[in-house]
């Protein structure tokens, strides 16, 4: 007993720690306040035709906009968001406003959009998902979820169900992160996969190191034989660019086409390129 009251009092007097306990319960309940305040917003990024250059879609990606701190990355939030069952409203108000803000553009770009491993454990994740395409009037078609590894370990039978029903409405599906942890082979198998995503741990390193080359190369011939086509995620330079077009990826994205952009922002690229559809106005309706 004395022991642990030894532990509970450095656990509790610790002024780091408490500190620290103190910013994390803070942050908890500001995230709480953010998701039906409408704070949690969504980026674009490009995704590119690695072949012919064309931008074929964007991958959704989700961003604090604090009043105060301004926009804060995902890696700040999402994990308290999946400790704490916010996750899942969080994820559906991001892919409401994506799905609405792409309603208009050109019916050739696709959205993806990323899963955490507890959605996989919500049986009425399909409906959810498919009641916002109605709502929002964005084609199933037009949608990839992107899954990571690490969400087919929890409860591999659900998952498959979730991902079948998805999969019969058109919804397509993407392995992401491809290349970090403990790949294999039947991962890659345990779900009907229409896509892999090389993680961009492998990617940044391909011109610079042989081993790099290798893996993606590997990646690259696996998707072949598999018949799943290959996306490199964080190309920042053309050599790299060209490494991966040799090796086989069919597409890419990164910060060399883009940086992540707000819905606004990426309306006017859009508006610029010439990428709405006929007669959709060329300022955001919604003035955002
Ligand atoms: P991810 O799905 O692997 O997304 C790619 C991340 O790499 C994004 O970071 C993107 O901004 C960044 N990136 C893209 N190109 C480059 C590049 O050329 N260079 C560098 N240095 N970075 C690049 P972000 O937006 O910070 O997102 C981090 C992770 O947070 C995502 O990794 C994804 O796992 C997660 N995430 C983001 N939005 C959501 C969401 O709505 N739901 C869930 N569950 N997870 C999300
Ligand atoms: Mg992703
Ligand atoms: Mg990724
Ligand atoms: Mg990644």
């Amino acid at each position: 007993a004395a022991k642990e009251a030894g532990r509970n009092r450095v656990g509790w007097f610790d002024p780091a720690m408490a500190r620290a306990l103190q910013a994390r319960n803070e942050l908890e309940q500001a995230l709480r306040d953010a998701i039906p305040a409408g704070q949690i917003i969504p980026y674009f990024e490009q995704q590119i035709d690695l072949a012919t250059g064309q931008l074929f879609g964007f991958e959704v990606l989700a961003r604090w906009d604090h009043p105060v701190h301004g926009i804060i990355p995902p890696d700040r939030f999402i994990t308290i968001a999946e400790q704490t069952g916010m996750i899942a409203d969080l994820s559906l108000a991001v892919m409401r406003q994506a799905f609405h803000a792409a309603r208009d553009w050109d019916p050739s770009l696709s959205l993806s959009i990323n899963i955490s491993p507890a959605q996989l454990r919500d049986a009425w994740l399909p409906q959810k998902i498919i009641k916002l395409l109605l709502e929002t009037g964005f084609p199933a078609h037009r949608l990839e979820i992107e899954i990571t590894e690490g969400a087919l370990f929890e409860n591999l039978p659900l998952a498959q169900s979730i991902v079948g029903s998805l999969k019969n409405q058109g919804i397509r599906v993407a392995l992401d992160d491809f290349g970090t942890g403990h790949s294999s082979l039947g991962h890659l198998r345990a779900l009907p996969f229409d896509r892999i995503k090389i993680d961009r741990s492998v990617v940044k390193a391909v011109a610079s190191d042989s081993d790099s080359a290798a893996v993606v190369s590997a990646i690259a011939g696996l998707g072949s034989s598999l018949n799943l086509p290959v996306t490199a995620e964080g190309v920042e330079d053309i050599e790299t660019e060209g490494w991966l077009r040799n090796l086989g990826c069919a597409r890419g994205q990164g910060y060399l086409y883009g940086r992540p952009m707000n819905s606004a922002n990426t309306r006017r690229l859009l508006a610029e390129r010439r990428l709405l559809a006929p007669g959709a106005p060329l300022l955001d309706p919604d003035h955002r």
